[in-house]
């Protein structure tokens, strides 16, 4: 089949590999029919994770639409020509961290992640023609008719993730918000949260383009190169600082300025996938405002998936908001550095397979 392989940083290959097989009698073959890159990927295609990649190897991908094309004997919720998506992560529904909703620490899987390299179980991903989808019961998500491809995508990751942030952040409508990181999932987590809300939540971010959409999309965009945030939210909060913080940016300074311009007592609802091992981040802060930290970044994302699909069905979000660009397989590598670069109005693709 063919499949997007990762050669090194800023390095990505359309090659044939071999096709997945059935492994394990628990396991379903998919062929994928749209993809995309999450911003999460980003950390492996720019190298910044080198040790969790295997150059010549790793496919990546772990957002999907798909349809089954052959079942293991021991699945019995599946069948062939299932239209079907998965959550990122692959998790059992059995074990006692998926009872207990920790889905993406699944101790049957051992943490496994779609395309994310061996230090998550090595899986194939879905910039590729065929995917093997391993403990399928146990994850696996059949499509309603009425969910198109371009919507599927959302639902393996995006989409559960900015709910799930969305809803620890306990936002009511009174609240002055803000979201730090106007990427796709900050940006779907922004047109929640303004739907919630009586004023726009400030939305920080250095990409002129993301501020822009932002605003489109019911923020109030806000440059910390430019202004100074805390000015800014003293001014909007006469001097209190905000009730909650949607934070999707995944990098240290980004996390401080969401710490930063909290009220005491103010939750930070992180979703951001956060790689580096010793950023300095004050516990002073932290402590002295008695802030609430309640970070989700590695998502469960099989747990938000029944209320993002619940969401796009109500017709109170539509994902597709923060689709920029549709592309071939053929075109992933170009498209990968575009969005690595953040090419002016470049926010998600979609990969037709
Ligand atoms: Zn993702
Ligand atoms: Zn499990």
């Amino acid at each position: 089949m063919r499949a997007v392989v990762y050669h090194g940083p800023h390095d990505l290959r359309v090659e044939e590999v071999p096709d997945p097989a059935v492994e394990d009698p628990r396991d379903v073959i998919v062929r994928t029919k749209a993809a995309s890159m999450c911003g999460s990927d980003l950390y492996l295609y720019q190298g910044e994770v080198e040790e969790m990649v295997a150059p010549g190897r790793t496919t990546l991908g772990h957002e999907i639409s798909a349809e089954v094309v052959e079942v293991g004997s021991g699945v019995e919720g599946f069948a062939v020509g299932d239209r079907v998506t998965f959550p990122y992560s692959v998790s059992c529904g059995e074990c006692e961290m998926c009872r207990a909703g920790q889905t993406a620490h699944c101790m049957t899987s051992g943490k496994a992640i779609y395309g994310y390299g061996v230090a998550f179980g090595d899986l194939g991903g879905s910039q590729a023609e065929y995917v093997r989808v391993p403990l399928a019961d146990g994850h696996l998500r059949r499509l309603p008719d009425d969910i198109g491809d371009e919507v599927a995508i959302f639902l393996s990751c995006n989409l559960p993730a900015a709910v799930i942030a969305v809803d620890a952040a306990e936002v009511a409508p009174g609240d002055r918000i803000g979201v730090v990181g106007g990427g796709p999932t900050g940006l779907l987590a922004l047109q929640l949260l303004a739907a919630i809300v009586e004023e726009p939540p400030l939305v920080f971010d250095t990409v002129d383009y993301r501020l822009q959409r932002a605003e489109e999309l019911g923020g109030r965009p806000v440059d910390p190169e430019r202004d100074d945030p805390a000015e800014v939210v003293a001014e909007a909060t006469g001097g209190v600082g905000l009730d909650a913080v949607v934070e999707f940016a995944g990098r240290g300074p980004a996390f401080d300025l969401a710490l930063s311009v909290l009220r005491p007592g103010g939750v930070l609802a992180g979703g951001g996938v956060h790689l580096e091992q010793d950023h300095p981040t004050s516990l002073f802060a932290a402590y002295f405002n008695n802030l609430q930290l309640r970070l989700n970044g590695f998502a469960n994302a099989a747990m938000g998936f029944d209320r993002a699909l619940g969401l796009v069905q109500d017709g109170r979000i539509d994902p597709t908001t923060v689709l920029s660009h549709r592309v071939g397989l053929d075109e992933v590598p170009a498209a990968a550095e575009a969005f690595s670069r953040r090419e002016n109005g470049f926010h998600k693709m979609l990969i037709d397979v």
